[in-house]
């Protein structure tokens, strides 16, 4: 199985809060997670909670949390 997670070096340092809101297609979960620690928009994402492989760009609940990972990403 590929690995997804980008290295956390690219994670911003300061004490910047933005974070990305993600729910799942299939299952309807509901989670958010720093835009540094997911991969980009056009890159397969699997669901944590029931495993569905979609692109990353589905899992984001509004076109600002597109943007949000697109930019800080
Ligand atoms: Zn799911």
């Amino acid at each position: 199985m590929p690995t997804f997670i980008r290295p956390p070096c690219l994670v911003n340092t300061h004490m910047d809060e933005t974070f990305v809101r993600l729910v799942c297609p299939e299952c309807t979960k509901e989670w958010q997670r720093q835009p540094g620690g997911l991969p980009a928009s056009d890159r397969t994402f699997q669901c944590p909670n029931c495993q569905t492989g979609r692109q990353m760009a589905e899992f984001t609940r509004t076109e600002h949390d597109l943007r949000t990972l697109q930019t800080l990403g």
